[in-house]
């Protein structure tokens, strides 16, 4: 008969320990235990070499250890990795690795698929399947961080929540992977170097405040009229902009972080002055800056980023009301790994 084995990763280091001790060992092992599986990245009970065969064997008869596999690395001209990564249970996700010359930034995946409608994002095409486990969140950083030392000589510097999913639909899992990557029993980093991007839910926004979270927080807000970011995203109709907005105000008073909003101008949507003049209004609720992001196509040119004209006009309204300004190319268009592109097509 096969009995199903537990996920030792499931299990926090206490829950470790206790199981040692019930198995009249010492608790200590647990710790031992614990090291192997996170800061050592062990795959296998077999690598745990400083634990007798014996108790390796019994591991192995009560437990399995799930991790994620790399099925798949796309390498871009520009250096941006693609990984394809295959869970236990055999769905995929995607990961990416952006270099630049001051960092390297881990993009990583919070849900297969997503339940959100954006309709410029090929992801929102994909149905939500699950959500990840927070070792399934985990794993994805480690495998770039090695990526990165291998392919870039540098540990990873930044990790950001823009993979596929919306992190604030499996928040307790997110934050549990956030907790692991920044504990010193995992790989110790520093929660400034981390950004969690939400297509905005406000209910959660106000949740993070509360929980007093240490991480940065972007919104993809690319339209600040409920009518035009309804017709591209048509959650909005659920979440009104007067619901972000009251969430984002709440978000500051309390954390006192800066939000970044994510922005992109698509031609005929949202590239006039009225557009423009409502971003500005908009960003006078809280601390904010805007990120302009280039649009990377998915369908047949039915979004298209709009003339340069138009990015110079928001540019330039923008900084005249003090509001800095980022405009980011795309990484890795090539190999599809770049922002809105993650679906599982290779
Ligand atoms: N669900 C989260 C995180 C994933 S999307 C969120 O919405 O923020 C990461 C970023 O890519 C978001 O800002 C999203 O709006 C943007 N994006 C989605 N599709 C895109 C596309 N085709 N081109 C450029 N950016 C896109």
């Amino acid at each position: 008969m096969n009995t199903i084995k537990k996920d030792i990763r499931a299990l926090t280091k206490e829950q470790l320990r206790d199981f040692f001790e019930s198995q009249g060992d010492k608790a200590f092992r647990g710790n031992q235990v614990y090291e192997w599986l996170w800061q050592k990245g062990a795959h296998t009970f077999e690598a745990m070499t400083n634990i007798s065969k014996e108790t390796r064997q019994m591991l192995e008869a009560n437990f399995v250890i799930n991790h994620i596999r790399v099925d798949t690395m796309q390498r871009s001209n520009d250096g941006t990795i693609k990984n394809a990564v295959r869970l236990h249970d055999g769905l995929i996700v995607e990961s990416v690795l952006i270099p630049t010359a001051s960092r390297t930034t881990a993009c990583v995946s919070s849900q297969v698929g997503c339940s959100l409608d954006c309709r410029f994002c090929a992801t929102a095409r994909l149905k939500r399947m699950r959500n990840l486990n927070p070792d399934e969140i985990y794993d994805q950083v480690v495998a770039i961080d090695s990526e990165s030392k291998l392919y870039h000589n540098r540990p990873l510097s930044n990790i950001v929540f823009m993979g596929m999913g919306e992190p604030l639909m499996n928040y307790n899992n997110v934050l549990k992977a956030i907790d692991k990557i920044t504990s010193p029993e995992g790989l110790g980093m520093s929660p400034k170097r981390i950004v969690v991007s939400t297509s905005g839910v406000p209910k959660m926004i106000k949740k993070m405040a509360d929980d007093n979270v240490r991480f940065k927080l972007a919104v993809s807000l690319h339209s600040a009229i409920d009518e035009v970011r309804t017709s591209i995203m048509p959650f909005n109709e659920t979440f009104p902009l007067a619901d972000l907005r009251e969430a984002l105000e709440y978000w500051y008073a309390k954390t006192k972080n800066t939000i970044t909003y994510e922005y992109v101008v698509w031609e005929g949507i949202n590239d006039q002055r009225k557009d423009v003049d409502a971003l500005v209004q908009f960003c006078k609720f809280a601390p904010s800056k805007v990120n302009l992001i280039e649009y990377n196509p998915i369908d047949d040119g039915e979004f298209q980023q709009a003339k340069s004209e138009a990015i110079d006009m928001y540019q330039k309204v923008l900084e005249a009301n003090n509001i800095t300004v980022t405009i980011r190319r795309s990484r890795g268009k090539d190999i599809d790994a770049a922002c809105g592109q993650l679906a599982n097509k290779s």
